[in-house]
């Protein structure tokens, strides 16, 4: 397209602010509708880790009978409350067909090789004065058993093939303890992935956003979309409540919300709402390193005078309703990593919707029927970690037409179609 050309981006997440960031780079002139405020959904109370070592799909060998040993317990890192839904039977009957080694190891491959520009955007992005908080401490993982920290090293392992650095063993005990005071004597091994980060989430998307209207892009809030105008192959226009917001390239970029804005077109994006919940605490002395504690999936991050400690995975439809009973096992949960500190009165106790696929791996490119309709979603646990990775090469597809290879795999035209409708 050339350069002047407007583009609207429907959904103002770290995906979409990082996608309009990067187009605007490039010239374009981006609009971003945003039903809310921007950056106060998923990307909001996440952890806010920057890992690209984490690139591994959730659907994996051994996830299928784990999950069906676990799924209805609601202490379990993965919760899905029984009750009748035949698309998300037909979503988690193709999500568990992906838990092989090949499919497994394929997107790996993928999503290590996208997140090979993570680091080197992140830093960019502050060279270029988007205003945000990272440390550079590493990713910290702890187990309450030895032979949990040894299968989860052996499992990263396969991430030294593109160049990732991962420790030989594990730290026993009292080393990891003397590397991290903040953990409890319960903890008997980890390891630090010493090259991982992470952000204070709501600063990076407050940070691209003022630099988005810094470079006069525009930015509507409380601005829904409700619909598209299209003329044959192309939308012309986007609709909200009545109003016409003129187009030349739409992209799609509203999280977990994705699949029945993309449904307006006829367009299939499978994507479900993947709930996590996370909360505050503060703590006289924070946890120096990210944390992830191995056998109950649970996330710690310390930001400039705050902990949050995030975990859980919930198919529960789209809804935000934050379930008391689960966050306070999360907190249990993460009492046998922490000890008593963090038994303290929990502040922001807050929901979010990872968006996330039935193959683990996120849409992003150029979707079927349409010619100037692009979609940027999926990316599930590593949306912060990928939001600059993505909006990069995205910008590039959007601006030349022409897909790079790093994202081949993540193509929305490797869903099954969806029946055409006029706009
Ligand atoms: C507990 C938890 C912990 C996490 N930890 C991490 C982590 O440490 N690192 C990491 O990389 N990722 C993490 N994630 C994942 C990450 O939060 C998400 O992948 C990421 O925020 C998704 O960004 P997004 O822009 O796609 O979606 P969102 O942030 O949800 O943004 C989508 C936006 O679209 C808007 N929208 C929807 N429909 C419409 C419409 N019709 N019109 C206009 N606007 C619309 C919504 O209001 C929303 O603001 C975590 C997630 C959770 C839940």
């Amino acid at each position: 397209m050339p350069v002047s050309e407007r583009v609207v981006i429907v959904g103002g997440g770290a995906i979409g602010l990082a996608a309009g960031y990067f187009l605007r780079r490039e010239g374009a002139d981006v609009v971003i509708l945003e039903r809310g405020q921007v950056g106060d959904a998923a990307s909001r109370g996440n952890a806010g880790w920057i890992t690209p070592a984490l690139s591994a799909p959730i659907p994996a060998p051994g996830v299928r009978s784990y999950s069906l040993r676990n799924i209805v317990r609601p202490s379990s890192p993965l919760f899905i409350p029984p009750r009748f839904d035949p698309a998300l039977t037909l979503w988690l009957w193709r999500f568990w067909r992906y838990c092989n080694r090949r499919d497994h190891q394929a997107g790996l491959a993928a999503m290590a090789e996208l997140n090979l520009r993570t680091m080197p955007l992140f830093d960019e992005l502050l060279k270029d004065e988007v205003k945000f908080s990272m440390w550079k401490s590493g990713l910290l993982f702890a187990f309450l058993t030895e032979s949990g920290a040894e299968h989860e090293l052996a499992a990263l392992r396969e991430l030294t093939k593109f160049g990732y650095d991962v420790p030989e063993v594990p730290l026993d005990s009292s080393a990891i303890r003397q590397l991290e005071p903040a953990l409890s004597p319960r903890v008997s091994a980890g390891f630090l992935l010493a090259a991982e980060r992470h952000v204070d989430p709501q600063t990076l998307t407050r940070g691209l956003a003022d630099r988005l209207r810094d470079n006069n892009a525009v930015i509507h809030e409380h601005r829904e979309v409700t619909g598209f105008e299209t003329r044959g192959n192309r939308v012309v226009a986007a609709l909200s409540h009545g109003e016409r917001i003129e187009t030349d390239q739409v992209l799609l970029a509203a999280g977990a919300w994705t699949n029945p804005l993309a449904r307006k077109l006829g367009l299939n994006v499978p994507v479900q709402g993947a709930k996590g919940y996370s909360f505050t605490l503060r703590p006289e002395t924070p946890p120096k390193h990210a944390l992830y504690f191995g056998e109950s999936k649970i996330g710690v991050s310390s930001y400039q005078d705050s902990t949050r400690v995030a975990g859980t995975m919930e198919l529960s439809g789209l809804n935000e309703r934050i379930h008391r009973r689960k966050v306070s096992s999360i907190a249990k949960q993460a009492q046998a990593y922490l000890g008593d500190w963090a038994s303290g009165p929990m502040e922001d106790v807050w929901s979010g919707m990872r968006p996330l696929t039935y193959d683990g791996l996120p849409v992003i490119g150029k979707s079927a029927h349409y010619d100037n309709v692009y979609v940027s979603t999926g990316h599930a646990m590593l949306g912060i970690t990928l939001a600059p990775a993505t909006g990069e090469a995205l910008a590039e597809f959007m601006i030349t037409g022409r897909s790079p290879g790093v994202l081949r795999p993540f193509s929305p035209q490797r869903f099954p179609k969806s029946r055409r409708q006029s706009g």
